[in-house]
């Protein structure tokens, strides 16, 4: 304490600021003056099981005559056994301690998706709390050094001034129970704890607290809590929906901000001005400071960031170590990398991100849990590592995450300058972006030919805090020259396997010497061309989200956490440039206020509209906008009204001018009008009907479609596997069936989970009332069955069309829905979660309308698709064989034998395929072709993978060349209808907006696949 205060006239002195020498603690110990809540403080005891899972800031509860505990609630104590509270109770409890006291408030921060509510929750002493809009005035000016024209001096005094803000996020992951009672805790003895070490921090802190992030999912988590209870000694259901889209996932959102929870926490971080997220999690025992975590690091973070990361993650071991609590660790396994956690927020906004792991039971039930070897196993970093087996219950949960919070909101408040000061420093250096490491900006030319596209990409950038600008003129930088493609490099290790395919490596420079430098050249950009300025606060979320990823094949790290590559304006298919020519702020150029929007509407005049197909998703909206009209594909480009039209490109009737021109303007959309159709082959385009398909093991993958579907306003039936089983005439309700990526392999999708125990019911009931809202089920347990998979079959049959990806086109192909197509996976091949290069092979294809070629594609962990026009046959290209080798005898390698004693007989010619064709069918083949597909049932390629020395956009690959030139989009022809199977997830987290359209021209297309196609001759 006498410490603390010590510490004040220093911090005035402005040199102290740059000190790294850390504050230490307080020493923890309740006020002998103040009493306890002695009921509280014995169940405290009651409910922890062994001594050293608790620490003396938990180990008793202080009483206040006036501000109720979380008793008042729960009816019993945080971290009770059998009590899980929905966040009605958690929100009530919180608005009872605001009304309790003046040190805290409640703060509504938006809904979720389904409707409910989220709260911020700020704890700190009155005189704080009287005057939050005065703190965070300065918090702004330090936020923003502009404002303060980067006046060193001026910042000292308002770093002098202010006070921070820490804010805590309790339950994103659903599953993981114990943050709302741990925080709803953690609030009342912030602000009635009269220990020394508690006024330290609520004098120097202002502890902002959201008590469950995935509200959706939290209210779903206690309903099937509340079944486990009321069903003892039966198995329970998973937690197979946790928000209304994603699960896990939920915590992958912070780059592209879809979800309703990434914005409202992001809005919250930085209308606040917070300098930390503090993100709660329950996956490892006992408690995992996984802020340190592991190489490789971000490599867009400022380093002072990664300082801020040692000390107070070396800061909380050594606290929590000391209080004698085993189990407390940093470092560990989680890599650094990617920024698309829900914490890294904080990290790309001049903030601390931070997040623990703790030891959940998955519930309030106490347990014996019995660790694996890896998990008790002493390491450098885990001196004192958890038991192999304890007792664990939710209440040494809860009083691992108080603790862990209470000794890291300690820490920052004995440090709150030096912090703050590093906020500054770190927006400041932000600021100077363009003339230290650069890039000065991010240009988004005019001339792009998705202005719909570049425009959403450039909203994200703006809800990420990022200000837009656009030139008034041309301008011209220096852009560095292009460098040819590394000689087998982009495939990581191995990529250079030896191939025939034509083009394999042929693109390598041959005559580009090293001792060449290439020179930069000046590019000229256009008048309303927009400009993302780097000398602004928050350049850093733009440079992570737009540059390129390179994750080395060797690199050390091998449990890779998450996704490798992101390179958001590959993947949206918008031009980027990456200018580091500082020139470019000297452009005219003016802030865009509001968001930045497409220009849309209907020119001329005249009944039929064109609508130029550049496979803008806003396509897809207009088509389902107008169900009733009718929409033509052109299977040829053409030129009218004066413009010049893409193959595909939409020919509209039937719809009113004025609907159409108020749709355009509002989805970004230009259309023509004519008074004649152009002279083109066209084919209808319906608004197809549309069944999303999901299995009851995992909604994952699903819920990305699910949620841009709906986001886009693509309607469908939501149905199950299970719904397949049970509908005999699937072909009568759907023209389309989609089956995204369901993380099960081909026999679990049909079988389902085993029938042993007892029926697994999701459904709304009284005891379960917020289960529904997606879809519900008797029994999770049974999958599609063979009768489903026959129903599927004959919808297929019957001319529909089924959309797999991924691991559903395992499925597919294993189940016999596309003759001519195999798959096999890498042997080396390594791709996580990486953008790759495609190329195009049938841009006639319906498929590919509106694509331009060399489209960057996701991928992780790849199907490898091989084609033959035979049934059961072997694909072509390399799976070609050792036919190509000769056998011993005279001559050189490349020479024929010749039988001696007879005339040379003359050697027919090999048949030659490229890897992603099927090989040409021989004479052989043709003297019985039972097994032989008929030129129109044969599969056709769409995009294919591009060569090895090229493949790799971002990301990790490695042993590119296995998966190199291999088909990633295929039509599968069968029966009268089709299968397309995607090796590639074309909708992923959001980050993959340039595929869409992919699988929107599949569906609008759908019993017109065969357009344009070139049959073989035989
Ligand atoms: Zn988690």
């Amino acid at each position: 304490m006498n410490f603390f205060w010590s510490l004040v006239p220093l911090a005035l002195a402005a040199p102290v600021f740059a000190q790294t020498v850390a504050v230490p603690p307080l020493q923890p110990g309740r006020d002998p003056a103040q009493a306890i809540d002695e009921e509280y403080t014995s169940k405290i005891r009651e409910y922890t099981t062994e001594p050293f899972f608790n620490s003396p800031l938990t180990d008793y509860l202080p009483a206040s005559k006036t501000v109720p505990t979380p008793k008042a609630v729960l009816g019993d104590i945080a971290g009770a056994p059998g009590i899980l509270p929905y966040s009605t109770d958690v929100y009530k409890y919180m608005r009872m301690l605001e009304k309790a006291t003046s040190r805290v408030k409640v703060f509504s921060i938006g809904h979720t998706e389904e409707g409910r509510e989220m709260i911020a929750v700020a704890v700190a002493s009155e005189r704080l709390m009287a005057h939050l809009d005065e703190n965070r005035a300065r918090l702004a000016r330090l936020a923003d050094p502009r404002t303060i024209q980067m006046n060193d001096a001026e910042a000292d005094k308002l770093v002098a001034e202010s006070t921070p803000i820490y804010y805590i996020t309790g339950t994103i992951h659903s599953t993981e129970t114990g943050a709302p009672t741990a925080v709803m805790e953690l609030a009342y003895r912030l602000a009635v704890d009269d220990s020394a070490y508690i006024r330290a921090i609520r004098d120097h802190v202002i502890t902002l607290i959201t008590p469950i992030v995935e509200v959706d999912g939290r209210d779903r988590m206690v309903d099937l809590y509340r079944w486990h209870l009321a069903n003892p000694g039966k198995q329970w259901p998973q937690l197979i929906y946790w928000g209304h889209y994603v699960m896990h996932d939920n915590n992958r959102d912070a780059m592209a901000l879809t979800l309703a929870l990434t914005r409202n926490v992001l809005n919250t971080f930085l209308s606040w001005k917070a300098q930390v997220i503090h993100d709660l999690h329950e996956s490892v025992p006992y408690l995992y400071d996984n802020t340190v975590g592991d190489g490789p690091y971000n490599a867009w973070i400022d380093p002072i960031l990664a300082d801020e990361w040692e000390m107070m993650g070396w800061n909380n071991v050594s606290q929590m170590t000391k209080f004698g609590m085993p189990g407390v660790f940093t470092h560990g396994t989680f890599d650094t990398w990617s920024p698309s956690y829900l914490m890294f927020m904080a990290a790309t906004h001049n903030g601390i991100s931070r997040l623990y792991e703790t030891f959940g039971n998955a519930g309030a039930d106490t347990e014996e849990r019995t660790l694996r070897p890896s998990e008790y196993a002493r390491t450098w970093f885990k001196q004192n590592p958890p038991l192999p087996k304890a007792k664990w219950s939710q209440r040494d949960n809860n009083n691992y995450e108080e603790t862990g919070l209470l000794t890291a909101l300690s820490y920052f408040a004995a440090n709150e300058k030096l912090f703050l000061h590093n906020f500054y420093l770190k927006a400041k250096r932000s600021i100077e972006k363009p003339r230290t490491e650069g890039p000065a900006a991010y240009v988004f030319t005019a001339d792009d030919p998705r202005p719909g596209a570049q425009a959403e990409l450039l909203r994200l950038l703006q809800m990420q805090g990022c200000e837009i600008s656009r030139a008034g003129a041309p301008f011209t930088v220096l852009m560095p020259a292009k460098r040819a493609p590394g000689r087998g490099g982009r495939g990581g290790r191995g990529a250079a396997i030896p191939t025939d395919g034509a083009g394999e490596g042929a693109t390598d420079g041959a005559a580009h010497k090293a001792d060449e430098k290439p020179k930069p050249e000046p590019r000229t950009f256009p008048a309303g061309t927009y400009i993302l300025r780097m000398d602004q606060p928050y350049s850093r979320i733009a440079d992570t989200l737009l540059d390129y990823q390179y994750w080395a094949p060797n690199d050390p790290q091998k449990s890779i956490y998450d996704d490798t590559g992101w390179t958001f304006g590959e993947l949206s298919d918008v031009q980027v440039a990456r200018v580091t020519d500082v020139k470019v702020l000297d452009a005219a150029m003016t802030r865009v206020e509001g968001p930045v929007t497409a220009p849309g509407g209907v020119e001329n005049t005249g009944s039929i509209f064109l609508i130029h197909h550049n496979a803008d998703h806003a396509l897809m909206t207009l088509r389902y906008r107008f169900p009733q009209g009718s929409f033509e594909a052109a299977e040829e480009p053409f030129e009218a009204a004066g413009q010049k039209f893409n193959r595909g490109s939409f020919i509209v009737r039937n719809v009113a001018s004025a609907d159409l021109a108020k749709a355009g303007q509002e989805l970004g959309l230009k259309a023509y009008a004519v008074d004649a159709a152009p002279q083109v082959k066209t084919h209808p385009l319906r608004a197809a009907r549309i069944a999303l398909m999901h299995t009851w093991t995992s909604t994952q993958g699903e819920g990305w479609w699910r949620m841009e579907f709906d986001r886009l306003k693509v309607p469908y039936d939501y149905i199950s596997t299970q719904t397949v089983a049970g509908e005999g005439n699937l072909r009568a309700k759907y023209d389309v069936i989609v089956f995204p990526p369901s993380r099960g392999n081909a026999q679990a999708i049909v079988e389902g989970m085993p029938m042993y125990g007892n029926p697994l019911p999701w459904k709304v009931t009284p005891l379960t009332p917020n289960m529904g809202k997606t879809d519900q089920t008797d029994d999770m347990r049974p999958g599609m069955g063979w009768t489903g998979l026959e129903h599927l079959h004959e919808f297929v049959r019957q001319g529909g069309l089924l959309i797999v990806a991924n691991d559903t086109s395992n499925f597919a192909v294993t189940f016999g829905f596309t003759p001519g197509v195999s798959v096999s996976a890498g042997r080396g091949l390594k791709v996580t979660g990486s953008a790759l290069r495609s190329k195009m092979v049938d841009a006639a294809s319906p498929i590919a309308y509106g694509f331009t070629d060399n489209l960057a594609i996701f991928a992780s962990n790849p199907p490898i698709f091989s084609l033959s026009n035979t049934v059961g046959g072997g694909g072509g290209g390399r799976r070609g064989g050792d036919d190509r080798t000769r056998p011993t005898g005279r001559g050189t390698a490349d020479d024929p034998d010749v039988p001696q004693g007879r005339t040379p007989a003359e050697i027919p010619e090999e048949p030659h395929a490229e890897t992603w064709e099927a090989t040409p069918l021989t004479d052989e083949q043709l003297r019985n072709p039972v097994n032989v597909i008929p030129p129109a049932q044969r599969p056709r390629v769409v995009l294919r993978y591009a060569n090895s020395n090229e493949l790799l956009v971002s990301g990790l690959l490695d042993n590119g060349g296995e998966l190199a030139q291999h088909a990633a989009v295929i039509d599968s022809p069968y029966g009268q209808g089709h299968v397309v199977l995607f090796s590639n997830n074309p909708f992923w987290r959001a980050e993959t907006k340039g595929s869409y359209f992919l699988v929107f021209n599949a569906i609008l297309n759908f019993d017109s696949l065969g357009a344009g196609r070139k049959l073989a001759n035989r």
